[in-house]
């Protein structure tokens, strides 16, 4: 497969140039020359194919003969070591977890992928790498986990000062080794101008070679492709219907989904659901794209007010906006509509949400409510992260129920370590030359 930037389709890379780039020297989001198709009687067949070879097989024509069959097969073994349950919380209404992994969150799943195909694209080069990420939360905690120990690889990590739960910012300060983490004071969008200045800067590339973890690279954006197809084959012999409620923020989990669903996953309607951080809404009500600034709220992982992966979302669609519209809607809410559904679905249905996956509940609610959809339809919002990660935000009559999972209980006793630098290019400029 070749992949082309989104500012000039005459751009055209490779799998390998795509991943070790991230981003396209004029800007662009890489995009795929064109769109695979399932095997029709592959599909038909899902509940009797085993998950690893329903993941190989979305992924395959992606990656094409660059990395070979063996190898291809052991990172998605890496990547999906972990469970995708769907777990009812009300008659046809499904939460699909993804906060199996190691860091509580989806990201594991492209981070843990990327990482392995970076690793085995440089795996006869001595020059280390280094691997710039901003992180509104969880990104970076997963991108730490998955290239902890990659050997010649090194983790810039940029995270927003005080914008981030605590567990998020253990995940990220507490390993050390060959991930470092910049606290910088201003918020992710800062965070993520900066990295992106930096992919843009000739001059510090001659000194340090440079590669992005953010959504925005194929090897991460893609994988998040397998677990949509994972709850499908979960619930295709009960319901002919499946609508995904994906709360999003830099959109590349829905992103993704919407890809599966282009390349023939049967999936009847999909809905944004979104913060107040709400220009996706917005756009798709008025047509105008206008960002504006990021709000901070309970659910900082999508406090994003310029999405990276809405291009690629538009892409799919051939920028027609009545074709996206078919198949897409978008919704924002309120933190305060986010902490009530938090306390009533305790209360009613005793299934504990993080503020995420209560905006996604929120969104596929309504969605539902709003066009009347029958008992034929799997309503699946996506639980995108363990609520302990956000135990500190969470509303008081929920806090002592949230239960921390054993396998990050140490990490409140480690030590933070942190460089702290100004949300200024020039600072993170000197840091990488000199570090
Ligand atoms: C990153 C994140 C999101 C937003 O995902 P996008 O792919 O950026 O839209 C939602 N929920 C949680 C918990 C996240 O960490």
């Amino acid at each position: 497969m070749k992949y082309f930037s989104l500012q000039n389709k005459q751009h055209v890379v490779s799998f390998e140039e795509a991943v070790v780039q991230g981003l396209a020297p004029d800007k662009g989001l890489y995009f795929p020359e064109r769109i695979p198709a399932f095997d029709k009687a592959f599909l038909d067949d899902i509940v009797h194919k085993n998950d690893l070879d329903i993941a190989y097989a979305a992924i395959q024509p992606f990656v094409g003969d660059e990395i070979p069959e063996a190898v291809l097969r052991q990172i998605i073994a890496d990547t999906l070591s972990f469970p995708f349950p769907v777990e009812k919380v009300q008659d046809n209404i499904y939460s699909l977890e993804l906060f199996h992994g190691p860091t509580l969150a989806f990201k594991d799943v492209g981070a843990r992928f990327m990482a392995g195909c970076l690793g085995y694209f440089r795996r006869n080069d001595t020059r280390p790498v280094t691997v710039l990420v901003a992180t509104s939360g969880d990104t970076g905690g997963a991108v730490a986990n998955g290239f902890y120990n990659v050997p010649g690889v090194r983790v810039v990590i940029l995270y927003p000062s005080g914008k981030v739960s605590t567990l998020q910012e253990k995940q990220l300060t507490t390993l050390n080794g060959n991930i470092t983490a910049l606290e910088i004071d201003g918020t992710f969008d800062d965070c993520q101008r900066m990295v992106k200045t930096a992919f843009l800067d000739g001059e510090l590339q001659s000194h340090v070679m440079l590669t992005s973890a953010n959504s925005i690279n194929v090897a991460r954006w893609l994988p998040q492709m397998f677990y949509y197809l994972l709850a499908y084959k979960q619930l295709v012999t009960r319901y002919p219907d499946v609508v995904f409620s994906v709360p999003s923020g830099n959109f590349g989990n829905i992103c993704a989904g919407m890809m599966a669903a282009a390349m023939g996953l049967p999936v009847k309607h999909f809905v944004a659901s979104t913060n107040v951080n709400d220009t996706v809404p917005r756009f798709m009500q008025t047509g105008a794209y206008t960002p504006g600034k990021a709000t901070a709220t309970l659910s900082n992982a999508m406090d994003v007010a310029d999405p990276s992966n809405f291009v690629r979302i538009l892409e799919l669609f051939a920028n027609s906006l009545p074709a996206l519209k078919n198949k897409l809607t978008a919704m924002s809410f309120s933190d305060s509509e986010t902490v009530a559904t938090m306390e009533q679905v305790w209360k009613d249905d005793q299934y504990m949400l993080d503020p995420h996956g209560a905006v996604g509940y929120l969104g596929l609610k309504k969605y539902l409510a709003d066009t009347g959809l029958d008992k034929n339809t799997a309503g699946v919002f996506l639980e995108t992260a363990h609520p302990v990660k956000f135990a500190d935000t969470a509303p008081a009559s929920l806090q002592d129920k949230i239960v921390t999972p054993e396998r990050v209980q140490s990490l409140y006793a480690l030590k933070k370590v942190s460089v702290q630098l100004p949300a200024d290019y020039n600072a993170l400029k000197q840091w990488l030359t000199a570090n």
